[in-house]
C-alpha cells in the first residue's frame, strides 16, 4: 500500500490533476493499494474523482461523537458518507501540534470501525523519546488504542508507524530502525489479539519517504507499505513510490 497525506495543501485544480495522474497508474499497479488524504474539503471531490478507479480515498481526522457541539470538527459518518474508505487517526500533527489526547485515539478506531471505515491508526516517537531510548514504550503505549477492539475488526485496522522526528525533516529512518519497530509493532499486536491475525495486519512506514528511499524500506518483512506526506503531492514522485511500493 502506498498511502499520500496531503495535509494541507493542493487547490482542487492540483488535486484534480494529482487525482487523474494516479488513475492512470493505478489501472496497471492492481498490487498495490493506493490511498489519497485530502484536506476535508477536497474530499468529496476525491471520491468522485476517483470513481471507476482503485484509488480510494481516506479523511485526515475525525471525532468520536456522533455529533453535537464540536465547531470544526466532523464525525466518522460524514467522514463515510463523503465517499472515503479510510481514515487516519492520531497523526503526529493532531497529536503534537493540535494537542489531542492519547486517550481519544481508541474512541476514534472505535468510531471509525462502526461507521464501516478502515483506521489508519499513526503512532511515533518524538527525537526526545528515541533519543532516551523510550521508543518502544511509546509506541507500544500509543497501540493501546487497538486494545478492546475484537479480532474481526483488527484484522482491518492499519497501522502506520510515523518517528515524529522523521516527518517532514527529509530524515527518514534506516530500513533497520523501522523494522526494528515494525517487528516490535507486529509481536505487540500478536500479543494482544493473536499471532495470525498480527501476521495479517498492515504496517506502514511514513516519514520523509521518498523515490529514493523507498526501495530500501520496502525490502524490510514487517515493511508493509509507505504513508508519504511531501513526496505525495508531486505525481511523478509519488507515482515512483507507488511503483516500488508493490509487495502485497
Ligand atoms: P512526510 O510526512 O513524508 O512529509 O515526512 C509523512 C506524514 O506526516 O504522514
Amino acid at each position: 500500500m502506498a498511502a499520500g497525506n496531503w495535509k494541507m495543501n493542493l487547490t482542487v485544480g492540483a488535486a484534480r490533476k494529482l487525482v487523474d495522474d494516479l488513475k492512470k497508474l493505478s489501472f496497471s499497479m492492481g498490487a498495490v493499494d493506493v490511498l489519497v488524504a485530502p484536506p476535508m474539503l477536497l474530499v468529496p471531490h476525491a471520491t468522485e474523482w476517483v470513481k471507476g478507479s482503485s484509488v480510494m480515498v481516506a479523511a485526515q481526522n475525525l471525532h468520536h461523537e456522533p455529533k453535537g457541539a464540536f465547531t470544526g470538527e466532523v464525525s466518522a459518518s460524514m467522514v463515510k458518507e463523503a465517499g472515503c474508505t479510510h481514515v487516519l487517526i492520531g497523526h503526529s500533527e493532531r497529536r503534537h501540534v493540535f494537542g489531542e489526547p492519547e486517550e481519544w485515539m481508541g474512541r476514534k478506531v472505535r468510531a471509525a470501525l462502526a461507521a464501516g471505515l478502515t483506521p489508519v491508526l499513526c503512532v511515533g516517537e518524538k527525537l526526545a523519546e528515541r533519543e532516551a531510548g523510550s521508543t518502544l514504550e511509546v509506541v507500544g503505549r500509543q497501540l493501546e488504542a487497538l486494545a478492546g477492539v475484537g479480532q474481526d475488526d483488527v484484522i482491518g485496522v492499519i497501522v502506520a508507524y510515523e518517528p515524529v522526528w522523521a516527518i517532514g525533516t527529509g530524515r527518514t529512518a534506516t530500513p533497520g530502525d523501522a523494522q526494528e519497530v515494525h517487528s516490535f509493532v507486529r509481536r505487540r499486536l500478536g500479543e494482544a489479539h493473536g499471532r495470525e491475525v498480527a501476521e495479517r495486519m498492515r504496517i506502514l512506514y511514513g516519514g520523509s519517504v521518498s523515490p529514493s528511499t523507498i526501495a530500501g524500506l520496502i525490502a524490510e518483512p514487517d515493511v508493509d507499505g509507505t504513508l508519504v506526506g511531501g513526496a505525495s503531492l508531486d505525481s511523478e514522485s509519488f507515482m515512483a513510490i507507488i511503483r516500488a511500493s508493490a509487495k502485497r
